[in-house]
């Protein structure tokens, strides 16, 4: 089992989850964050500080395309461990529909 992070992060990214993992398993792409699966140690200390919620056990069903989404940038992006600021617009993009089709990025962030 791991935690995944979902639709609602993409340009949100609010990054209070990063600093409470005890085992550092966040990596940041330009405008959302995901976990690694195999390094999540399935605490769920992360889950509610999440403000936009965005933050879910893969129990909960019909999360396999984030899973994979996790999976596969966990890999490439880099590791980050300390919170920056929001984007200035991230209130704005809390909720908005079809975050994933109309803004994901697969460009890396900038990691710590
Ligand atoms: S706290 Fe939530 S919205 Fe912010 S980066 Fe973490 S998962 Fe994304
Ligand atoms: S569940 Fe725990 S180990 Fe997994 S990402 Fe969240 S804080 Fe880190």
């Amino acid at each position: 089992m791991t935690y995944v992070v979902v639709e609602n992060c993409i340009k949100c990214k609010y990054m209070d989850c990063v600093e409470v993992c005890p085992v550092d398993c966040f990596y940041e792409g330009e405008n959302m964050l995901v976990i690694h699966p195999d390094e999540c140690i399935d605490c769920g200390v992360c889950e509610p500080e999440c403000p936009a919620e965005a933050i879910k056990p893969d129990t909960e069903p019909g999360l396999e395309k984030f899973l994979e989404l996790n999976a596969e940038y966990a890999k490439t992006w880099p590791n980050i461990t300390v919170k920056r600021d929001s984007p200035p617009d991230a209130k704005e993009f809390d909720g908005a529909p079809d975050k994933l089709n109309k803004y994901f990025s697969p460009k890396p962030g900038t990691g710590d």
